[in-house]
């Protein structure tokens, strides 16, 4: 009689993967193991359930294996997997860029529900010239940002550009903005925060400029999870409190913003108050609002022209 092809059922891999995972002291072990048995069979979670006892051949077991050995070190499983939703579309992310948060879409809801319910006479177009509404995103990363906000705003007139001082990410998010077909409304430009805004032309244009800065304080840095480790530092360090980038884009863009135009900022869980009161006191911004996240945090500090 045949041998049944396959080695160990799928229910049995993943018991025995999360068990490995939860010794290790890995939170969310069933999840991890199941995310990565999908990723190396190349089925879906749904299927995953619904044949519980199909088997593995030697090969997908041993390619099983190497993918938990790799989770073991701490890797994140976005990084294994090379994928991370973000807005419920697929971003690719690898070791260059931050992984996109959940929180970070509250910051693209507001920018999104900002730009796109203007009325059309007063959405900071240019009426004489027509041109089109634009938006920056600094330090754009896996372009996460930036490509959800051409992405929900794909009907309307607009230009995002997007800047990261790493070459790397650039890349990254270039290959996303293709992946979801919104390259034609992104463009890319690599520096230091705002400066390469510099010698554009776009002094006063700006409808909006987002960002998520890196703002984790040295104090912070200190506190994250091992895998938080892995992500690239130059994309959480924000300096001794970690309000130097938020600060920097604050007073940068004023210069850059239309009239009626804002910036919106994902800060950290205790900065929302003093970055809204320098935008406000200090820097004389006219209206600044702050949204809390689904946590109930101060997430998003958004300050208006
Ligand atoms: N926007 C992405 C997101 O929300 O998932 C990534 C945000 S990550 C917290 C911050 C990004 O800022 C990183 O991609 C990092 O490379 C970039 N960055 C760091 N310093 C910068 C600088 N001086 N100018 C421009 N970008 C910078
Ligand atoms: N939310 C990230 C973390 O806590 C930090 C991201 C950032 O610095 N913008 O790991």
């Amino acid at each position: 009689m045949a041998e049944p092809i396959g080695i160990v059922t799928a229910k049995d891999a993943l018991f025995a993967a999360t068990r490995r995972l939860r010794e290790a002291g890995i939170k969310g072990a069933r999840l991890d193991a199941e995310v990565l048995l999908t990723h190396v069979l190349g089925i879906r979670r749904e299927y995953l359930y619904a044949h519980p006892e199909m088997r593995l051949d030697f090969n997908e077991y041993e390619r099983y294996q190497a993918v938990l050995e790799r989770r073991l070190t701490r890797l994140p499983v976005a990084y294994i997997t090379g994928k991370k939703e973000f807005m419920s579309l697929e971003f690719t992310v690898n070791e260059h860029v931050l992984i996109p948060r959940p929180e970070t879409e509250v910051l693209v809801e507001e920018v999104v529900s900002r730009i796109g319910t203007s009325p059309p006479k007063d959405n900071l177009k240019d009426s004489l010239t027509d041109s089109p509404t634009i938006i920056a995103d600094i330090g754009t990363g896996s372009g996460a940002i930036a490509v959800s906000v051409a992405w929900f705003l794909r009907t309307a007139d607009i230009i995002v550009i997007a800047t990261d001082i790493s070459a790397n990410a650039l890349t990254t998010a270039q290959e996303n903005a293709k992946k979801h077909k919104v390259d034609h409304m992104v463009k890319f430009f690599q520096g230091d925060l705002l400066c390469p805004l510099d010698g554009e032309g776009l002094e006063d244009k700006l409808a909006a400029i987002v960002s998520n800065p890196p703002y984790l304080s040295r104090r912070a840095m200190t506190a994250v999870s091992k895998e938080v480790t892995q992500e690239p530092e130059a994309a959480l360090f924000g300096g001794e409190q970690g309000l130097d980038f938020s600060l920097a884009i604050l007073k940068d863009a004023r210069r850059f913003l239309a009239p009626g135009g804002f910036v919106a900022l994902e800060v950290g869980h205790d900065q929302a108050g003093i970055l809204a009161e320098f935008a406000k006191e200090t820097l004389g911004y006219g209206e600044v609002e702050i949204v809390l996240d689904l946590a109930g945090i101060e997430r998003v500090v958004i300050a208006r022209q």
